[in-house]
């Protein structure tokens, strides 16, 4: 299977160069040319397998440069016991009659984020085999928080591979801190860029845009790339969980082969969500895709009105992960739903990057609108239902899920529908004890992130997870602080 360029459809790669690349030449996106189609029995018979089985079905269909035996030993890998619990590496739980959970945060960095970044490294390094690429890969990444420490935690000690991250000098929380400064492995690096997250990432876009820089590690036997969530190779292992998820609510006989479910996903780059409406296209039923933003809440505007628009303000919200205003994988939707046209895609395209705006079509509205609901919660909102779900339910959810539990229930209040649904579960309610806390308990966020976590931990009666309870007792490997203007120079000491 081919893959083409949402901004060129002529311009075609294979999985592999898809994944080396990242971006096509052009600025657009890779999809595949055709989305393979799961006949109702081949669900019904992944029922009967593991995890790891589920998600080797899915994407040998969807890499085909790969075979079924390579990609099966990298998913056993990625999705081992040591990274994450064999019984349960995406389970779906009981939320109540209607609605359960999907949780996608037992991995090692206890964010859905692991599903995508503990594979690519394996993707990655086969893919540059198969294009005829011999030197190792210096993966450089600016990060927030979650990212920089999933990518870590993907790439340590992969042969072939080697990844330097930059967060921000006191820009993170203290545990997101000490989950990359005490990274483990051999061919990791992490350093603090004296500024805010933006100078951090116009460091690393200057030295990936660096001609000389590239020659010169060229020379020593380098190559530089990205983990960016725009790459095919973090998204196509996002569709396998909501194969898995209908498959799992199939086993527990809470629906019967063939029967709708809705899917609800807390979105902000709307990788994830693009994840559930390919899993969809390729035959899992689903009724609707809900769209759950926080107070930024451009998608729910788009998806109600047919424009978007950035030109707002920005808020910093206690679902810090969603804080985005520019959604980058929504390109895919748009050129899948406006029947491939490349160029009224680029058209779209080229009026966001100038005007910050654009507006689809009445067609492309209708079609958007048949697929998808969407709606959004702001911070008092998402507060009140980490309260009101513990409480009611039983159910302790972090502040990302919480929206989007918040968006379902007022969804299905409005509309009626009772459809057995799947809420995603992006991540651990204690990678946000500060706010899950005084939410659920009403007792106020005091003293250091290690004391929340464990009164979390008390208060619920749930052990804090491993990796998260595990940083008291590590040392910090990474203590250098770098200025944005010098970051090529570390990184280029720290390759000698
Ligand atoms: C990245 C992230 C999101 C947003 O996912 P997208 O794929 O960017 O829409 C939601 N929740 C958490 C916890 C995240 O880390």
């Amino acid at each position: 299977m081919q893959y083409c360029s949402t901004r060129n459809s002529k311009y075609t790669v294979s999985s592999a160069q898809a994944i080396v690349s990242g971006l096509a030449p052009d600025g657009g996106l890779f999809l595949p040319e055709s989305i393979p189609a799961f006949s109702l029995e081949e669900i019904s018979a992944m029922a009967r397998l593991p995890y790891t089985g589920r998600a080797t079905e899915v994407l040998s269909r969807f890499l085909t440069d790969f075979t079924r035996e390579e990609l099966a030993e990298y998913i056993e890998k990625a999705y081992s016991r040591v990274k994450f619990p064999p019984e349960a590496v995406a389970p779906v739980v009981r939320l109540d009659d209607c609605a359960n959970i999907l949780e996608l945060f037992h991995g090692p960095t206890c964010a859905f984020k692991d599903f995508a970044l503990q594979l690519l490294p394996y993707l990655l390094t086969a893919s540059l085999k198969k294009t005829g690429e011999h030197r190792t890969v210096v993966i450089l990444v600016a990060t927030s928080g979650d990212t920089g420490k999933a990518a870590l935690e993907g790439f340590a000690d992969v042969p072939g591979t080697k990844i330097c991250v930059f967060y921000p000098d006191g820009g993170t929380s203290n545990i997101q801190r000490l989950q990359m400064t005490t990274q483990s492995g051999e061919n990791v690096m992490v350093f603090a860029a004296n500024g805010n997250f933006d100078d951090a990432q116009n460091g690393v876009k200057r030295i990936f845009t660096d001609q000389e820089f590239a020659k010169d590690l060229s020379g020593r036997g380098y190559l530089l790339s990205s983990a960016n969530s725009i790459n095919w190779g973090r998204l196509v292992p996002q569709i396998a969980y909501y194969f898995s998820a209908y498959c799992d609510l199939l086993n527990q006989g809470r629906i019967q082969l063939g029967d709708p479910i809705n899917i609800v996903v807390p979105t902000g780059n709307f990788g994830n969500i693009l994840a559930a409406y390919f899993a969809k296209q390729c035959g899992v039923p689903v009724h609707k895709l809900v769209c759950a933003s926080n107070q930024n809440n451009v998608l729910t505007d788009f998806l109600t009105t047919g424009t978007y628009d950035r030109n707002r303000p920005f808020y910093l919200t206690t679902s810090p992960s969603m804080d985005i205003l520019i959604s980058s994988n929504l390109e895919r939707l748009l050129y899948l739903l406006g029947g491939r046209d490349d160029q009224k895609l680029t058209a779209l395209m080229k009026s966001l990057s100038e005007t910050g705006k654009y507006s689809v079509d009445a067609q492309v509205l209708e079609a958007l609108q048949k697929d998808f609901a969407a709606g959004c919660a702001d911070d008092a909102k998402t507060a009140q239902t980490i309260h009101d779900t513990y409480a009611q339910d039983g159910y302790l959810c972090d502040t990302h899920t919480a929206v989007a539990v918040a968006v379902y229930r007022a969804y299905a209040q409005t509309t009626g529908d009772r459809t057995p649904t799947v809420i995603a579960s992006t991540a651990s309610p204690f990678k946000f004890a500060g706010t899950v806390l005084p939410a659920a308990f009403g007792v106020p966020a005091q003293g250091d992130d290690f004391g929340l976590l464990k009164q979390l931990s008390e208060l619920s009666n749930q052990p804090a997870p491993a990796a998260l309870a595990g940083l008291w007792d590590k040392a910090e490997r990474f203590t250098t602080v770098v200025e944005p203007m010098k970051m090529k120079e570390a990184v280029s000491d720290w390759l000698r």
